[in-house]
């Protein structure tokens, strides 16, 4: 058979043939601390509730058009209504929603740099012009100050923010989030880091009520703190009005029935997530100070479940080290002012107690 030769050549959109795809290393070993999930699994008794509860219901027939258990779960946990919740599969799925909503060709977008991938990704898929804002990541901080001053500079900015940042670790100081609010730009907050920080907003879900602003959407997710990540579960909040809009873009059905149960029990039993919250902060802690006593590590600090820190040696080489050891964590080394640096998520005591004894070997 001959292919013609258009065939051979993609047709895809030149700015997507001009990106790179995101990425992860698959790779085995004992110790996977390489993604920042939670190192505790939901509790079997709540697993086998939830498959009960799907079990019961009809698989062939599409899941509740609205989401309506989960969206008003979400928002009786939090002192909202149903309307400012959208739900959906990994808040992944509701950041490419709402950039694709507010961003479009030509539209500014500011954000930190280094931080998560997919926001520019999105951002120059959808047409916008990325200005990324550097900032030194050994501060614990973002660069709040640079970004203001961008934005009068620019129509119509649109600033994605994550914080607790990733890769960095480092997060908004109080009432930055309102300040940046207070510029006139929209702002898209990541909060999927938030249950592990120590100065929330009152525009985060550990606010009761959380507060809400015309110009900012809220982005959550259960693949962190309550530990589903495996079953996709994301969600934003925002306005009635900024719902509304950010629907007619989202995919309908993204969401099944059984990621959809497994959320709602989840909600139920908060217990179970502050307790595993609280382990993971007091890990955090124990991992830093315990890093910060080894010679030529220096840690940043952090006030998400991963730390991340900088060796003397190539990361590469600290990484291939420790994956010979039983022991996956993130070379972060080719971020922008990260070289030297890889990222290790908080895991379990036992975990971290092989990390730091690797560790120790390897630098
Ligand atoms: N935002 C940030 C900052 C993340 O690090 C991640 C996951 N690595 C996500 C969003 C996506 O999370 P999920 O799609 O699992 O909800």
């Amino acid at each position: 058979m001959t292919v013609a030769d258009d065939a051979v050549k993609t047709r895809a959109r030149a700015v997507v043939a001009a990106m790179t795809a995101y990425t992860l290393e698959l790779r085995e070993a004992a110790i996977k601390l390489n993604q920042n999930e939670s190192p505790f699994d939901f509790p079997i008794e709540l697993k086998d509730q939830v498959l009960a509860e799907a079990r019961a219901r009809h698989w062939n027939i599409y899941p509740d058009f609205e989401a309506i258990a989960l969206r008003g779960a979400i928002a009786r946990a939090n002192g909202l209504s149903p309307d400012n919740v959208l739900v959906g599969n990994g808040s992944n799925e509701m950041l490419a929603s709402t950039i694709s909503t507010f961003i479009g060709p030509g539209t500014p977008v500011i954000f930190p740099r280094p931080t998560f991938a997919l926001y520019e990704k999105l951002a120059t898929v959808a047409g916008g012009v990325p200005i990324p804002v550097e900032f030194d990541p050994a501060t614990g901080t973002l660069p709040v100050a640079d970004i203001l001053r961008i934005i009068p500079a620019v129509e119509n900015a649109v600033v994605i923010v994550c914080s607790p940042n990733n890769p960095t670790g480092g997060s908004l100081g109080s009432g930055q989030l309102q300040t940046l609010l207070d510029s006139g730009a929209m702002v898209l907050f990541d909060r999927a880091y938030g249950e592990f920080a120590e100065t929330p907003s009152p525009y985060e879900p550990s606010a009761a009520p959380m507060q809400l602003h015309p110009r900012l959407v809220t982005f959550s997710t259960f693949s962190k703190a309550w530990g589903l990540a495996a079953l996709r579960v994301g969600w934003l909040a925002s306005t009635a009005e900024n719902c509304r809009e950010i629907r007619k873009v989202k995919l309908p059905y993204s969401l099944n029935i059984i990621s959809e149960a497994a959320a709602v029990v989840a909600l139920e039993r908060r217990d179970v997530r502050d307790a595993n919250v609280q382990r993971i902060v007091a890990e955090r802690a124990r991992l830093i100070a315990a890093m910060a006593a080894i010679p030529r590590v220096s840690t940043f600090p952090s006030q998400a479940n991963f730390i991340t820190f900088r060796v003397e040696k190539k990361a590469r080489e600290v990484f291939e080290a420790l994956h010979e050891r039983g022991i996956l964590i993130r070379d972060v080394s080719s971020y922008p002012r990260l070289a030297y640096c890889l990222r290790v998520s908080v895991g379990s005591p036992a975990q971290n107690d092989r990390f730091l004894q690797a560790l120790r070997e390897v630098v």
